[in-house]
């Protein structure tokens, strides 16, 4: 076993077999999670990105069976922030210091890419890198997304086990969500995807078969997060992901992709208290705080209890586990 994880640490390369009994045997995570933190440290460094998460708008056209902020749950207050609220949002996170703003939302047709083209527009005035989590669009519309500055854009799979993905997703199209990522790296953003871990029916195989994919992709960043019940969707009844191997998952993919950013999730740290720290000395290297005004964030709930991380506690946190801010952009190495 320790043989498979020297392999991973020096070549970068693991058949579907040897993930798979890696992510099988607990009995190595610690070794797992040593060597992921010794190649974040090697290839990326040990300064941490922060990207400040701007949650504009929680209403969505999709019914994913695991999310709150599906069309169909009717529990929930929806809210949309304006262009001005969300580009004086922005501000404030420039002024903190935060050298990228991510604006993530639901589905939402009312913002089309001609108008959040407008709004990245007057973002990228600012001297700041901007990533997008907007779900799926066409090519022409994540080229006018492009052309008006945008730098990044995260659109995790979810899972590449097409046949789950259609349980999950009876409506929508695993192909297309594919045809999305290769669009947004044909067109020069940073790509970011990544998986659930623990979603009813995954097997230890799709999980195995989802970094195999990270890698096809060349991803540029891999957010993982384990599944976490929420109580208004169809998933509701079933247990939580499990945290271990979730931070299993992303171990491995810092192994076989040493130099993509990868977050510490926001579900990890949710799921176990010191999850963040755990997952920054596994192969993480990227927080994303939430800076979306209070009063929104609790309407955001995409699971419940969506922890929130306070900014100065979080740098003496940092501090205290070794870490730097970075100061640049953080863009991914893994383009260079
Ligand atoms: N609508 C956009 C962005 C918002 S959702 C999109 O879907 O891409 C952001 C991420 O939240 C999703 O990619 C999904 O992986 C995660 N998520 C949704 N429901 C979740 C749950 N119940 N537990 C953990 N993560 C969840
Ligand atoms: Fe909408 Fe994204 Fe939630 Fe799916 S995961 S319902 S697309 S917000």
């Amino acid at each position: 076993m320790e043989k498979l994880i020297e392999k991973a640490e020096k070549e970068h390369c693991l058949s579907k077999e040897e993930i798979t009994v890696l992510l099988s045997d607990n009995s190595i995570n610690t070794e797992l999670f040593n060597a992921a933190d010794r190649v974040r440290k090697t290839f990326v460094g040990d300064e941490v990105h922060l990207r400040a998460l701007i949650e504009f708008s929680n209403i969505c056209k999709r019914n994913c069976f695991y999310c709150g902020l599906r069309a169909e749950n009717k529990n929930i207050e929806r809210y949309r922030l304006t262009p001005e609220q969300i580009i004086e949002t922005a501000k404030i996170a420039v002024e903190l210091g935060y050298k990228t703003v991510v604006l993530q939302s639901g589905e939402d047709a009312y913002f089309t890419a001609e108008l959040l083209a407008k709004i990245i527009k007057q973002i990228k005035k600012m001297d700041v890198a901007v990533t997008l989590g907007v779900g799926e669009m066409s090519f022409e519309e994540y080229k006018i997304l492009k052309d008006a500055g945008a730098d990044r854009f995260l659109l995790r799979i979810e899972t590449t086990d097409g046949k789950l993905y259609k349980k999950l997703h009876p409506a929508a199209s695993f192909e297309n969500r594919k045809r999305c990522l290769y669009d947004l790296k044909k067109l020069g953003f940073e790509t970011g995807t990544g998986c659930l871990v623990g979603l009813p029916e995954q097997t230890i195989e799709a999980l195995a078969d989802d970094i195999l994919f990270f890698k096809e992709l060349n991803a540029d960043m891999i957010g993982i997060g384990p599944f976490i019940p929420h109580k208004d969707t169809p998933l509701g009844n079933f247990t939580a992901g499990n945290f271990e191997l979730a931070v299993k998952v992303m171990a491995i993919t810092r192994l076989l992709l040493p130099c993509i950013n990868i977050p510490a999730t926001t579900a990890m740290e949710t799921l176990v208290k010191n999850g963040r720290n755990i997952a920054l000395q596994s192969g993480a290297n990227v927080v994303m705080p939430n800076v979306t005004a209070l009063d929104y964030r609790k309407m955001y709930e995409i699971y419940p209890d969506k922890v929130s991380v306070d900014y100065s506690s979080l740098l003496e946190n940092l501090k205290q586990i070794g870490r730097t801010v970075g100061k640049d952009y953080g863009n991914s190495k893994n383009r260079r």
